[in-house]
């Protein structure tokens, strides 16, 4: 059966990543998690003063700095995640902070930013066999995507979300209206942008993660792949 080409999308802690890499790991791909790689060369910004809460972001120096930057992913770990690499070190609890989270919307409206971050993604899909999450993977990175999915949940079911996994992965617990600010504030600056906004694809479905659990996601998923694969062979 060819191997195809995944596209998940959707709102920031909609639950495209875990839905993502549990379907490439169902059908034997690979996943990329693109959001990781923008929070990746974010977390390098703040480490070289190049960014910072009070002083936002100094643009040209992080342009300039850009060759510098090397990203990739390690071999899933004995739960099947990979994890971030920002020059060859492991970074993968650093860039999940909450003040990571709250500089990588900025970040990611840098065109220059953007265009080396999507030439490495269509790098990692030439091969097909790949199911890459994001804001413009269906849009901008694969738009000839044989499966595009738009994943939709509500604000505060996805900073209920978020706050989970700030305990889980990143060891901290902010308040929850502190996550559903930064959440709010992550959807304005990413479907407002100039360059590659996050907004549906004309050809994507949808699925609305506020009402099904997630078996039925994944189902729905799984469904929607084999119908697509069989009209592919
Ligand atoms: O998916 P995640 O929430 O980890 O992504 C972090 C941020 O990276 C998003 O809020 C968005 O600003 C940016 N991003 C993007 N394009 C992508 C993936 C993520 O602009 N394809």
């Amino acid at each position: 059966m060819k191997r195809i080409t995944i596209a998940i999308d959707g709102y920031s802690s909609s639950g495209k990543s875990t839905m993502a890499r549990e379907l490439a790991r169902r059908l034997g791909y690979t996943y990329v998690d693109s959001g990781a790689m923008y929070r990746a060369v974010t977390l390098y910004a703040m480490e070289h003063g190049m960014a910072s809460a009070d002083k936002g972001v100094d643009t040209a120096a992080l342009v300039k700095a850009l060759p510098e930057i090397q990203i990739g992913f390690s071999h899933p770990d004995s739960e099947g995640v990979q994890h971030t690499l920002l020059n060859g070190r492991d970074v993968e609890r650093q860039i999940r902070s909450l003040e990571v989270s709250e500089l990588v919307s900025p970040v990611a409206t840098i065109p220059e930013v953007r265009e080396r971050l999507v030439r490495l993604q269509q790098d990692f899909g030439r091969q097909g066999g790949i199911v890459m999450d994001g804001r413009d993977i269906g849009t901008t990175v694969f738009p000839d995507a044989e499966m595009k999915v738009f994943v939709n949940a509500s604000a505060e079911e996805r900073a209920r979300r978020r706050l989970k996994e700030l305990q889980q992965r990143a060891g901290e617990s902010p308040s929850y209206e502190e996550v559903l600010a930064n959440v709010r504030e992550r959807d304005l600056i990413d479907s407002t942008r100039e360059v590659s906004p996050l907004r549906k694809a004309d050809d994507a479905h949808e699925l609305d993660n506020d009402r099904m659990n997630h078996q039925q996601q994944m189902q729905w998923l799984i469904d929607l792949y084999n119908k697509i694969a069989d009209g592919q062979s």
